[in-house]
């Protein structure tokens, strides 16, 4: 999509921090860390929101917790225990109209969040 921020960031469009890269998958640095590791994973495919998640994306799914798995390992946060985070939709948070997962470790995070 040509207006959406996550889409110029994989497209190379716009300058991201990149970490990860596959066919189907793309990992950068958050430009506004909330943690000492703050990671987003995004699917290439343009999803808006989980609640546009279908039937079709369930293994697109398993693959980016696959590789948040393999990311909180490389960042030496797996240890220690980690957050995957999803904000859906304004009231949840949700400001980039691209489906993320948030990637979060490295101190400790109280419950419940804010
Ligand atoms: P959310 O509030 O769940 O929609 O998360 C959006 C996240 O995108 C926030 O944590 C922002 O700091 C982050 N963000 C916004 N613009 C950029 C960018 N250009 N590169 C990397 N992360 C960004
Ligand atoms: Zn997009």
């Amino acid at each position: 999509m040509a207006d959406c921020l996550f889409c110029g960031i994989i497209e190379g469009r716009i300058k991201g921090d990149i970490v990860y890269r596959d066919d189907r998958i793309v990992a950068f640095k958050d430009v506004r860390p909330q943690a000492p590791v703050h990671i987003l994973i995004v699917p290439v495919k343009h999803i808006g929101t989980l609640l546009e998640v279908e039937e079709d994306d369930k293994e697109l799914l398993g693959e980016i917790h696959a590789v948040a798995n393999r990311l909180a390992e490389q960042q030496g946060i797996a240890k220690d225990g980690f957050r995957v985070v999803v904000n859906c939709g304004e009231k949840a948070g949700q400001t980039v109209f691209h489906i993320h997962f948030h990637l979060l470790g490295g101190r400790h995070f109280s419950w419940p969040p804010g």
